[in-house]
């Protein structure tokens, strides 16, 4: 039951091709309530003038519990408009962004009566990021060796950064200012990579669960490290340790080991790393292509989970040789939401 007796207004609503992502803004956010089961659904506020703006999330293959949540909390709240011959209601409209916006409007349309005021992905998720860096405290922070810092956000001296963006895919984008931007790259070993392989390899059921698993796993079991190669020796020449991992899995081929003879935990292990570092190298890449200084990582496959952004700030200082920084950010998940949210001003 996702009932709140909150009174809830100016909906946003960011489709993905694994989440949904809800931002709303109620009058009365005392009651958000935390879920109990936050891959279902997470409820946090952030207080804003006489309200709250509270987020939540559901899995796009269960839009269902989505469209509940919306007749519970929107349109029960939505008070009917008559027309004049009495006989139609008024169609309720909302931002929507993200591929969902599509693919989804005619169930809305047909189920709800609501029309989807469509945005563009990229513009709301460029500005999401910039209403972020700009106007909430502590949003910005570095993490590396076991250390949070929050980052003091220079306004004069925001752009241009690099937006990694880690959905299901991956997105680059180079931005230069409001409304500025260019998207200069991406990959498709992205978040969906690491969840679908996870769930292949590992048998898990969730995202949590995987997750969780790859906590307590040991990714040199089946990693091929540059020790591995070099008998136990770093190869310091060209600046390699021998912990290096020299190919991501690559221990699996010369074990003569099945996939059961390993541990999932190091499996998911692995499979963390490998994504993750890859994102953290061709950010970085684009990053020195155009002189940005300044990586933001966002996107729901963060999670803030501590060993994955252990893992792409280690990467961006590796390559750029500590030239460059990665920073991640609280509302990691919820960039295009809030730029669709934002876009109701427009
Ligand atoms: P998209 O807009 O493509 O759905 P998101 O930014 O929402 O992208 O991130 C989706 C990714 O986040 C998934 O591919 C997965 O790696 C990760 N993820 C985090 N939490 C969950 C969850 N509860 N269920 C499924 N995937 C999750």
């Amino acid at each position: 039951d996702f009932r709140f007796s909150t009174q809830i207004s100016h909906l946003a609503l960011d489709i993905g091709g694994t989440l949904i992502k809800l931002v709303y803004f109620s009058a009365n956010g005392d009651h958000c309530e935390e879920s109990r089961d936050g891959s279902i659904f997470v409820c946090s506020g952030c207080s804003v003038l006489q309200g709250r703006l509270c987020f939540a999330k559901f899995e796009t293959r269960k839009i269902d519990d989505c469209l509940e949540f919306i007749r519970f909390n929107i349109l029960q709240q939505h008070s009917s408009v008559q027309h004049p011959n009495g006989t139609a209601r008024d169609k309720l409209s909302i931002k929507a962004t993200g591929g969902g916006a599509f693919k989804f409007a005619d169930l809305f349309n047909e189920k709800f009566g609501i029309l989807f005021d469509k945005e563009d992905e990229m513009h709301c998720l460029v500005g999401g990021a910039n209403y972020l860096l700009k106007t909430v405290p502590r949003e910005a922070f570095t993490y590396l060796d076991g250390q949070k810092e929050f980052v003091q956000i220079d306004h004069n001296d925001l752009y241009p950064y690099l937006l990694v963006n880690i959905g299901s895919g991956v997105s680059m984008i180079k931005v230069d200012g409001d409304g500025k931007y260019e998207r200069i790259s991406g990959t498709s070993l992205g978040g969906g990579t690491f969840l679908g392989l996870g769930k292949l390899l590992t048998k898990c059921k969730s995202f949590d669960e995987l997750l969780e698993l790859s906590h307590h796993g040991n990714n040199r079991v089946i990693d091929m490290l540059v020790g591995d190669i070099y008998g136990g020796t770093d190869y310091s020449k060209i600046g390699l340790s021998s912990t290096a991992i020299a190919s991501s899995f690559g221990k699996a081929i010369s074990d003569g080991k099945e996939l059961e003879d390993y541990q999932p935990e190091d499996v998911a292990r692995s499979l963390l790393r490998m994504i993750s570092n890859n994102i953290g190298q061709i950010a970085y890449l684009n990053a020195l292509r155009f002189g940005l200084k300044s990586i933001f990582f966002g996107g729901f496959f963060i999670r803030g989970h501590e060993y994955t952004m252990d893992t792409i700030s280690v990467a961006v200082h590796f390559w750029s040789r500590g030239e460059a920084k990665a920073m991640f950010l609280t509302h990691e998940g919820f960039l295009g939401a809030l730029g669709a949210f934002a876009s109701y001003k427009d």
